[in-house]
Order: structure tokens, then C-alpha cells, then sequence
């Protein structure tokens, strides 16, 4: 087979590149190691007619170009959704974003003393060298309210103790949630925003949604990829690459599942692969500096568990953030309240458990049976559902959930650029885990668009790398203003 472009990965990445490229004209083959969804962190699993996302994923973009682009593959089986989620602690539901009436007639009046004694402990008695989150939370709002509203969840999702986490992302985390200065309004303490009534005004309060989940928009693209003339090789992975000394052309030995082989030239070659299986791919880890790199890469791993029950769901939330200790359950979802559409049977529920994980630790190793009672307890124990109502349940792993920026994550992704670009030409980098970069959809795809507009134009006239994520992606602003920050994620303390 010969193609203009090869593409590794069938996810938004992968598949934005193909359709725009398809698009234009051009030829492309993508080879998904997946044997059956495209969509890759995206996808939506279809468990005996259950639809259920790894993790609910929300359509918002500020860039107008993507949420034009999933108008023109979803026309109006594009829902507009409202947003509701809320936190759970000690037995109760706090509205979110945290409303201070509500945050307080839930504490009830002796936990609201012990927040006001805390909160002037620490200002009589503050941390002096404030390096890590947790000093910084602590500092400004008491460790009673640290305890309650952020320490649980936070290790829970990143994997690292809040003592350990950089101070740098506090004063943006906190912003973006709003968590504290609710509650500490509501004491009197703290500058209250002008024109604020205590709740935040710009966490959007709908998003868009496909009606059979974000799989749906991936499975359209696939087809209108193919229709326009794209290969797509799915259950497959490339199992020998090399590049022709004097074309320059790539030279692929693509493997399916079943063993067969199909040789591929293509002119250029798109990665949404994570980098450091890219690097092994490529024999790029001959160079020392490069292999030591791409070791380096951490990441953090997932696992969400579908529950199916009888009779009506106990909330109706999209999502609820779990902040008790006492269960590993990280965030609940309730895939009704994203698309009716993606339950079969009215008269049942899905839940989704989220537990965020590292491949080889406890959760991750368990058996799916174990999984699913450990569920179907803790479900149970919160009071979300009666364990005797779950009918049956699915678990779904994801491997490389997140790509970590620890302290060399950087240092680490450039040595690797630099290795691939002196090594190999027409070698383009695109999405979450094949830049290592904390890409959303919409960003991973914008990759793929600029991606697909420099491999037409010829040259590198777009710079991928600099498509970044959002600072307050998902909590503010309008869709399609076309804002750009940089957003942070946690780090270690160096
Ligand atoms: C819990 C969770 C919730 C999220 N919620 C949202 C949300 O609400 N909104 C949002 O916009 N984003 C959300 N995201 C982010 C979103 O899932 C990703 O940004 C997006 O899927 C990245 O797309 P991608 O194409 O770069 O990579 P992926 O989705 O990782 O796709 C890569 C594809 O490549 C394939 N592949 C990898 N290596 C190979 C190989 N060697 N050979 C063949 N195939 C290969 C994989 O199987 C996969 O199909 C969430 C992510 C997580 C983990």
C-alpha cells in the first residue's frame, strides 16, 4: 500500500488529521491497536447496549474551529446539556461550585467553629516558607477546610500527597474552583468579589454532549474518513519502521491481530502514540540520551467500573466528586444525566466509579469480579445505590490516563523532539500522550488540524507545540472565544 500519510492511533488526534487530510484529498492509512473502538481516551464502551465514556467527557472548546468541526460531523445528534455535579462529604451532597449557605447548613455549627478556629490558628501561626500545596491551602484557609474540600480528592486524582505537591498550582486551583473563598465569605473573612453573590459566574453551566456519547462523534469521523477514501487498519500495530535512505519516504510493516502483514510507504508519518513507545517503534533509544529520556515518562493510569441498576438513579447529577477517605472511589458519574440515550432500558441506571490509579498497583491488579464488589460496596456505603438494586457491571482499564509533568517531564520530552527531528524527517508529533502534553479533545485535536494543514501546505507553516491547554478550560469563559493559557498541572516539589 502507498499512502501520502500514515497515522498511528484512531483517537481525536488521529482522526481529526485523517479527516481533514481525507478531506483535501490526500491519502492516509491509521493503524489502531484497538481490535474495535475508535475514539482512543475518547471512546465510548458499549457494554450490552450501555453506553459509558472513560470518564464523562465534555464537549467545550474556546477555539470556534473544533466546535464548528463536531457541528459538521454531528449535526443535531449534538446535544446541548446542562452541568451539575456536586461534592460528597461525610454523608452529604454540597452543592459545587461550593455556595456558602449550603456549604454551612451541611457542615452544621460545630464543624463551621472548628473551620473558624482553624483558619485563625493559621493565620496566627502560618507557615513561614510556603513551598507545597498543602502550606499554601492551609495558610490561607485553615487546615479544617483543606481537610474537607481539597486533600482527599486531590491525592486520590494525581497520586501524590498534598505535602508534596508544588505551591505554584494552589493560587490557580483554587481560583478555578472557587472552593474556599465561598466558605470563607460566609465568615465574614476574605475579599468578597464585587458584584459576586458567593457563586462563580463564569463556570459554564452546559456543554455539549453526542447523544450516543463522544464514541458516537469518533465512529461518524471514521466513516466519512473512509467514505472519502482513508484505510483504516484496525486491531493493529506497526511492527517495523524505517525510512528510505534516499526518498526519505517511511517504510512500515503493519501486523493485525491475526498476524498478517501489510507493507506501507507513505510520505509522511503522524505519531499520536504515546513518545516513549514511539521512541522504541522508531529504534530511536539507540542514542543513550533519547532512550534514558523516554524512560523517564510517567504517567498516571485509570480505571472506571460500570454499574447497571434497577429502578431510578439516586441523583441527578452528571458527575459527583467523591471527598471521603474511607472509599478509593475517586468521582461518580451517572451516564443518564449525560444523554438519556445512553441507557437502554429506562427503568435502570449506569453509574460509572472512577478510580485513578498506577498500572501494577493494588486497584489496577484486582480481578474484574473484585473490582465490581469493591463498587458495588462503596456505592453502597455512600448511599448512592443499594447494592442488592446492581444487576451487573463492566470494568475498563485505561492505561496512560494522564501524562505526569513531574520535574524532568520536560527536560525529558525535549531531548526526545530533538533526537526524532535530527534523526528522521517528516515525522509529525500530535495529540495528549504522543506529545506528552495535558491536551483536552479539542486540543489534542487542534494538533491534528494544524498537523493536516502543514503536511497540505508542504511545510511547517503551523506550530503544533504551540497549541496549549486552557488555564480554565472547563470552568469559564464562553465557547469559541479562542483564548489560550497555559495550564498548570500539579508538580512535585523540586
Ligand atoms: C478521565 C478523563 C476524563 C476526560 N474528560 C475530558 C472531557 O471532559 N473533555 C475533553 O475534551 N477531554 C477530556 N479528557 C481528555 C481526552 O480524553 C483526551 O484529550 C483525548 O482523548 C486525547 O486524544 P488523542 O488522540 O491525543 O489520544 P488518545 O485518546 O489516547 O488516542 C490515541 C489512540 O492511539 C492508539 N494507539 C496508541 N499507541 C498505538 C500504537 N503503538 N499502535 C496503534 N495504535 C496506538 C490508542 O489505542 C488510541 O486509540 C479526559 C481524559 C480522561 C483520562
Amino acid at each position: 500500500m502507498n499512502v501520502e500519510t500514515l497515522i498511528i492511533g484512531a483517537g481525536p488526534a488521529g482522526l481529526t488529521t485523517a479527516y481533514e487530510l481525507t478531506k483535501a484529498g490526500h491519502s492516509v492509512a491509521i493503524v489502531e491497536r484497538d481490535p474495535v473502538y475508535v475514539g482512543g481516551i475518547s471512546r465510548t464502551v458499549n457494554y450490552k447496549g450501555y453506553r459509558f465514556d472513560i470518564g464523562g467527557h465534555r464537549f467545550f472548546s474556546k477555539s470556534a474551529e473544533v466546535e464548528a468541526w463536531w457541528t459538521e460531523i454531528m449535526g443535531n445528534e449534538m446535544l446541548q446539556r446542562p452541568r451539575s455535579s456536586r461534592i460528597y462529604y461525610n454523608g452529604k451532597l454540597f452543592d459545587y461550585p461550593l455556595r456558602a449557605g449550603d456549604a454551612l447548613a451541611k457542615l452544621g455549627p460545630v464543624e463551621a467553629l472548628r473551620c473558624v478556629i482553624s483558619y485563625g490558628w493559621a493565620q496566627i501561626r502560618p507557615h513561614r516558607n510556603v513551598v507545597s500545596f498543602e502550606q499554601w491551602v492551609v495558610n490561607n484557609f485553615g487546615r479544617r477546610l483543606f481537610e474537607i474540600f481539597f486533600k482527599t480528592y486531590t491525592e486520590k486524582v494525581w497520586g501524590m500527597d498534598c505535602g508534596d505537591i508544588s505551591a505554584d498550582w494552589a493560587a490557580q486551583r483554587i481560583k478555578g474552583l472557587n472552593l474556599y473563598q465561598a466558605i470563607i465569605q460566609s465568615f465574614g473573612l476574605g475579599k468578597k468579589p464585587s458584584g459576586s453573590d458567593g457563586v462563580i459566574k463564569t463556570l459554564i453551566n452546559s456543554f455539549r454532549y453526542p447523544r450516543l456519547g463522544p464514541g458516537q462523534m469518533w465512529e461518524r469521523a471514521r466513516d466519512k474518513i473512509v467514505d472519502q477514501g482513508g484505510t483504516m487498519m484496525m486491531g493493529s500495530t506497526i511492527t517495523a519502521i524505517s525510512q528510505h535512505a534516499e526518498t526519505g519516504k517511511w517504510i512500515a510493516i503493519v501486523t493485525d491481530a491475526q498476524g498478517k502483514e501489510t507493507k506501507i510507504t507513505a510520505d509522511h508519518l503522524v505519531s499520536t502514540a504515546a513518545v516513549n513507545e514511539l521512541v522504541r517503534m522508531l529504534g530511536a533509544d539507540a542514542d543513550p540520551a533519547v532512550a534514558a529520556a523516554a524512560k523517564g515518562l510517567r504517567y498516571r493510569d485509570f480505571l472506571i467500573i460500570g454499574l447497571i441498576t434497577r429502578g431510578k438513579e439516586s441523583f441527578d447529577d452528571n458527575w459527583i466528586y467523591i471527598h471521603d477517605p474511607s472509599v478509593k472511589v475517586g468521582r461518580i458519574q451517572n451516564f443518564k444525566s449525560w444523554s438519556p440515550d445512553m441507557v437502554p432500558d429506562p427503568n435502570t441506571a449506569c453509574y460509572g466509579m472512577e478510580y485513578f490509579c498506577n498500572a501494577g498497583d493494588d486497584t489496577w491488579d484486582m480481578s474484574d469480579a473484585d473490582l465490581i464488589a469493591r463498587a458495588k460496596q462503596e456505592i453502597g456505603q455512600l448511599g448512592l445505590a443499594e447494592p442488592q438494586d446492581i444487576i451487573d457491571g463492566s470494568v475498563v482499564r485505561q492505561p496512560k490516563a494522564y501524562p505526569v509533568y513531574d520535574d524532568t517531564y520536560k527536560i525529558n520530552v525535549d531531548t526526545i523532539t530533538e533526537g526524532l527531528e535530527e534523526q528522521f524527517t517528516n515525522l509529525h508529533l500530535a495529540g495528549r500522550n504522543g506529545m506528552h502534553k495535558y491536551n483536552n479533545q479539542d486540543h489534542a485535536m487542534m494538533t491534528g488540524i494544524l498537523t493536516a494543514k502543514n503536511i497540505i501546505a508542504g511545510s511547517s507553516v503551523h506550530d503544533v507545540w504551540g497549541v496549549n491547554e486552557d488555564a480554565e478550560y472547563h470552568e469559564g469563559g464562553s465557547a469559541g472565544d479562542d483564548k489560550i493559557e497555559e495550564r498548570l498541572v500539579p508538580r512535585r516539589i523540586a
